[in-house]
């Protein structure tokens, strides 16, 4: 019997985190949030001075892929290189640099084998940008998350608050609209609805209604 695939795309903060993981629960099923994964790298791109006012050294990032290996737990819990990632990878610091990285085309190769390779043969629920587009075109269903910009940006900065108590509305606004559209308009696998994908406006639901409405059509 073949796996299950489950893809929910979408622009930034629309709920996809908490939505998969609770769905993933309810299904029994892996969840898996490829967002950690452009994360985790960019954060080491930072610390290795990879990326230096937008500007990108490639070198520095073809080595740190190479030496890179992602690995999925059996709780869903990611790690790279045996170090556990955690909520502070979500921190506006990163946010900022995250969608130069993942613009990048031999990240974008990169992830497109580990994330195949890490979910293989298993049922997952897959968050991410490009899941039902190119990683796993073929998933079992595909749902696309939208949501006013600035309801976005507050539940960004409601959850942001406990972990970083400095940043401002205005930051997470601006970096949510920045994201999307750099997100949107990159050359490779730009975040888009795809052909058979589902559309849900998260902005007046909550998170009961956007599970239920997702169960509905499963
Ligand atoms: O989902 P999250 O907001 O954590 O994703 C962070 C960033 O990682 C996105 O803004 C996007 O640039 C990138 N991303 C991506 N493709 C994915 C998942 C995330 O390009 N499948």
């Amino acid at each position: 019997m073949s796996n299950k695939i489950i893809a929910i795309d979408g622009f930034a903060s629309t709920g996809k985190s908490t939505i998969s993981k609770k769905l993933a629960k309810h299904l029994g099923f892996f969840h898996f949030d490829t967002g950690q994964m452009y994360r985790a790298l960019t954060f080491i791109a930072i610390n290795r001075k990879a990326i230096i006012n937008d500007i990108i050294n490639e070198k520095i990032i073809i080595d740190i892929i190479n030496n890179s290996v992602f690995s999925l737990s059996k709780n869903s819990s990611l790690s790279l290189n045996e170090n556990k990632l955690g909520d502070e990878l979500r921190s506006i610091y990163i946010s900022n640099k995250v969608s130069k990285i993942s613009s990048i085309k031999l990240v974008r190769e990169f992830m497109i084998k580990e994330q195949r390779k890490l979910v293989k043969n298993k049922n997952a629920v897959v968050e991410g940008r490009d899941i039902g587009s190119i990683i796993f075109p073929n998933a079992y269903k595909k749902f696309f998350m939208n949501a006013d910009p600035k309801v976005r940006a507050k539940r960004r900065f409601d959850q942001l608050r406990s972990i970083d108590s400095e940043v401002s509305f205005d930051q997470v606004l601006e970096n949510v609209l920045k994201r999307d559209f750099i997100d949107s308009n990159r050359e490779i696998s730009p975040l888009k609805k795809t052909k058979g994908s589902i559309e849900i406006d998260t902005s007046l639901l909550n998170i009961n209604q956007v599970f239920n409405l997702i169960l509905k059509y499963l």
